[in-house]
């Protein structure tokens, strides 16, 4: 008899443990955030705002053709161009994000006055 009692003992550690192991699951860490971010489908050409959780890599599913083809929309401040965030090199492990060097230019006109879309929310943060 004793030994179901161990068994039944064993069998509730390993409920406890996998309980315990969804709920730390369940819980989003704190450093997860969410924003707003300005969207550029390449497939169509299609242009939306998301919440972007932070660690969520592109490219994100357009809603209007449903392609995995939406990257972070860039906007030229001279011709308002809009165009995909260009590529930049990768950043060194656990750098911090530096800031944007001002060597991207506009596919349209050429200029280097060139950033992130605004979402139209950045001014509640
Ligand atoms: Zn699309
Ligand atoms: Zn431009």
């Amino acid at each position: 008899m004793g030994n179901d009692k161990t068994k039944i003992i064993v069998l509730i550690l390993i409920v406890v443990v996998a309980f315990a192991f969804v709920i730390k699951g369940a819980c989003k860490k704190p450093g997860a955030r969410t924003r707003d971010r300005a969207l550029l489908c390449t497939s169509c050409n299609h242009q939306f705002v998301q919440k972007i959780k932070s660690g969520q890599e592109e490219p994100f599913k357009c809603p209007n053709c449903k392609k995995k083809a939406a990257y972070y929309a860039w906007q030229c401040r001279d011709c308002e161009a809009v165009f995909k965030r260009p590529e930049r090199p990768k950043p060194e492990m656990d750098a911090p994000p530096a800031m944007e060097p001002p060597t991207h230019q506009c596919p349209e006109c050429g200029n280097y006055n060139v950033g992130p879309m605004p979402s139209g929310t950045e001014s509640k943060e």
